[in-house]
């Protein structure tokens, strides 16, 4: 087991208060999930925790594409001599909505101008020392996938799944059906240990969600004797 050597720290970013996530495992090389830092505070911010650590990004990981996502995306990918920005293609077309979408709330256009790299169902990404492997789970967006370092027990769940909730399918693109088709053969099934790193709002796990998340409840399975005092956190927070 190598739990405690995966750091992980997090920042709340624009608007929708999304969740962007910073983890790495060697000195000096990390990965970037869900850049949605869009305020210069929001990016000086991420600057200062890269240089207080030493860190330089080695790819970004996008859960999917929607815009309070991935506003730092082409910025970041520039700075760090283009870095591979790693999206399932089924989100182009989010993407592509993202204008919209980010206008309607009075946000400036993200820059959608970013190279793509294409992952897929069950692809695992070696980086940095870190394997994150690709679960596809449409619903709140067709392309929307889960990224899941096994080793180190925590899955970046994006909008699919949060702590006590999961994520809206109102959206143009958005599946009801599929989204709990996604959740419950693909995450809830896991290793209740897991811990979930959701794109808003707080981190839990997978076995917590399984016995309490009230959108599951028709399926939640009796309780089992969990620990109340969960593993210990490897989130710092808000940098
Ligand atoms: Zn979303
Ligand atoms: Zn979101």
């Amino acid at each position: 087991m190598r739990k405690d050597m995966l750091n992980i720290r997090a920042l709340t970013c624009n608007l929708l208060q999304e969740r962007l996530y910073v983890a790495w495992q060697e000195a000096g090389r990390c990965i970037i999930a869900d850049p949605g830092c869009y305020s210069p505070a929001e990016i000086s911010a991420l600057e200062d925790l890269l240089a207080q650590e030493s860190l330089r990004p080695e790819a970004i990981l996008l859960t999917h594409g929607h815009f309070d996502h991935f506003f730092g995306a082409k910025l970041l990918q520039d700075r760090f001599g283009g870095i591979p920005v790693y999206m399932h293609p089924a989100d182009e077309a989010v993407l592509g909505y993202s204008a919209d979408m980010a206008g309607r709330l009075g946000l400036k256009a993200p820059d959608t101008d970013f190279a793509r790299t294409p992952v897929q169902d069950g692809q695992v990404l070696e980086i940095a020392g870190m394997k994150w492997e690709v679960i596809a789970t449409p619903g709140h967006t067709p392309g929307g996938v889960c990224y899941l370092e096994r080793e180190a027990g925590v899955m970046l769940t994006g909008d699919t799944l949060f702590a006590g909730s999961i994520g809206r399918t109102d959206f143009l693109y958005s599946e009801y059906d599929d989204e709990i088709r996604s959740i419950m053969e693909k995450l809830i099934l896991l290793d209740p240990d897991i811990r979930i790193l959701p794109g808003h709002g707080p981190t839990s796990t997978i076995g917590h969600e399984r016995t309490h998340n009230p959108f599951l409840e028709p399926f939640n399975e009796p309780e089992e004797p969990i620990d109340p005092e969960l593993e210990p956190v490897v989130i710092r927070g808000d940098i």
